[in-house]
């Protein structure tokens, strides 16, 4: 077995690590997961990545991927307890979930995972070296305590997100502020920082779960340190700040997703896609380079149907060519009436639209694509930032407001599309926060050769290369998690 040295090269002298990673199941905190499953695996660790059977159903191509490379990742499946929490049988993701009112459900049949995992954890000879797990799992930080098992947080966010967050809830500075338009500034963040409540991060919160929202916050604090799905050159203040604030190191291993680096590898991440990957890759390349807008809200966020038309009209009147991903969960009858009753037809030699899930690390990816309209979930702009594209944001909920300033403000390689208020997750607004006209001039602006635009281009350019340096070898992120994979091997070793 192999482990580290201090320069990162490999010796025969400790055991490999061995990682247990235990992630959310939602898309968006699942995916890196599985990502960093396999950049842990390829640096010499040993993985076991615990999901529950319809999860581990929609991981076939990550399972794929690490057999074909020979790589020291399992597959560990815990039955997942649906229906003694009132779910339907067979909803283990929350992107099954019918209303957000059974998220607390949901978390509860989580909650219940803990005594099989326990008791796996218990058996396992060596112990296990470290625990990286989904914040949400907040009851995995007794099973490590239990086991003396060091134990590591991840969020699915970025460090300016994530120490954002922090200042709120140390502070509580939402607790006296009623107004959700009532401005809040984040004293004590490296750089100004202010939001109105309601696009705060924990401005609003899904009825029902106000109490294993704290659990989970007040968990994560007593973590051993943190993962991040960055790298030191795109956050490095914050990441400072924020380690030197909470005296934890924050590991910076990302981003993740440049574990994949052929077309096909990139097309089987995440779920199954809804269309032919190779017809959209012949559609792509029969673009001219740099000229495809790419629209995608992410795995969760629920745009409403005017909000969709409206949306779509922008994209029409831009006269650009675009991939617009209408998720599953927003088929809604008149939308697709309107888009049988004419739209398709008119823009069908120069508009894709995706119903279900898009290849969207394969789209991005592709040279044809030169601006990217997102919801800012974060791995969607880490993925954009990867691929090298500007984008244009259109956060719905949660953190994604914080990502839009850091892509706006800080990065400097976006533009904000302007929405007003929050769209909550799985919520029943009607309202249209965005016009067709908004729509049609930020993607003007965005796609044409003016030089705001040509000067965001570039450093989204470059930003693209810095991430990808920064998982070469002797990049930042390589470097750390070689230092990760050697101190837990050694913690491991001392125990052993
Ligand atoms: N994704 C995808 N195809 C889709 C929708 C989403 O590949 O049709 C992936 C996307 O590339 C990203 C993840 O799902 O890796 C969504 O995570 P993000 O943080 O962007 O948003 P969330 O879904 O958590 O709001």
């Amino acid at each position: 077995a192999t482990g580290g040295d201090q320069q990162g090269g490999p010796t025969t002298t400790t055991a490999a690590a061995h990682f247990v990673l235990v992630p959310m199941m939602a898309q968006g905190h699942a995916i890196p997961m599985t990502d960093m499953a396999r950049l842990l695996a390829e640096h010499g660790a040993q993985v076991s990545l615990v999901t529950t059977p319809v999860n581990a159903t929609r991981m076939a191509g990550f399972v794929a991927g690490v057999e074909e490379a020979g790589l020291p990742v399992q597959l560990v499946e815990l039955p997942f307890p649906a229906a003694e929490f009132g779910l339907p049988d067979g909803c283990e993701n929350v992107d099954m979930l019918q209303s957000k009112d059974l998220m607390r459900n949901f978390l509860e049949a989580c909650g219940a995972l803990r005594e099989p995992l326990a008791a796996r954890l218990r058996r396992q000879r060596p112990p296990a070296s470290c625990i990286i797990s989904d914040m949400m799992h907040w009851w995995i930080g007794d099973i490590a305590r239990e086991l003396g098992i060091p134990w590591l947080t991840f969020n699915g966010s970025c460090t300016f997100a994530s120490f954002a967050r922090y200042i709120i809830c140390r502070g509580n500075l939402l607790d006296n502020v009623t107004d959700e338009e009532e401005i809040v500034t984040f004293s004590g963040f490296p750089t100004p920082l202010e939001l109105p409540k309601a696009k705060c991060p924990g401005g609003t919160c899904i009825p029902g779960v106000e109490q294993i929202r704290e659990k989970i916050y007040e968990e994560e604090m007593r973590s051993d340190g943190r993962i991040m799905n960055s790298f030191h050159e795109l956050e490095a203040l914050y990441i400072e700040f924020f380690e030197r604030t909470i005296g934890k190191k924050i590991w910076t291993i990302g981003p993740m997703c440049l574990c994949h680096r052929d077309s096909n590898a990139m097309a089987a991440r995440g779920n199954k896609a809804s269309m032919d990957e190779a017809k959209c890759l012949q559609w792509l390349d029969s673009k001219k380079p740099g000229s495809v807008i790419f629209v995608s809200f992410g795995s969760l966020a629920s745009t409403t149907p005017e909000q969709l038309v409206e949306l779509g009209m922008g994209l029409e009147a831009s006269m650009k060519p675009f991939i617009w991903v209408i998720k599953a969960g927003n088929k809604f009858p008149e939308v697709e009436e309107w888009l049988a009753d004419g739209f398709e037809e008119r823009v069908k030699d120069r508009g894709m639209i995706i119903r279900g899930w898009a290849p969207q690390m394969m789209i991005l990816w592709h040279q044809a694509i030169g601006g990217f309209v997102t919801h800012c979930g974060w791995n969607s702009t880490i993925e954009g930032i990867c691929a090298g594209v500007p984008m244009i944001t259109w956060p719905h909920f949660a953190e994604q407001f914080v990502n839009e300033k850091l892509v706006v403000d800080h990065l400097k390689i976006g533009m904000e599309v302007g929405v007003k208020g929050v769209t909550q997750w799985g919520s029943e607004q009607k309202e249209v926060k965005v016009t067709r006209n908004v729509v049609e001039t930020a993607v003007s602006m965005l796609m044409n050769e003016g030089e705001a635009a040509q000067e965001m281009r570039m450093r989204a350019k470059d930003f693209g290369v810095k991430g990808r340096r920064a998982l070469e070898e002797g990049g930042s992120s390589y470097n750390n998690i070689r230092l990760l994979i050697q101190e837990m091997g050694n913690k491991q070793n001392a125990y052993v």
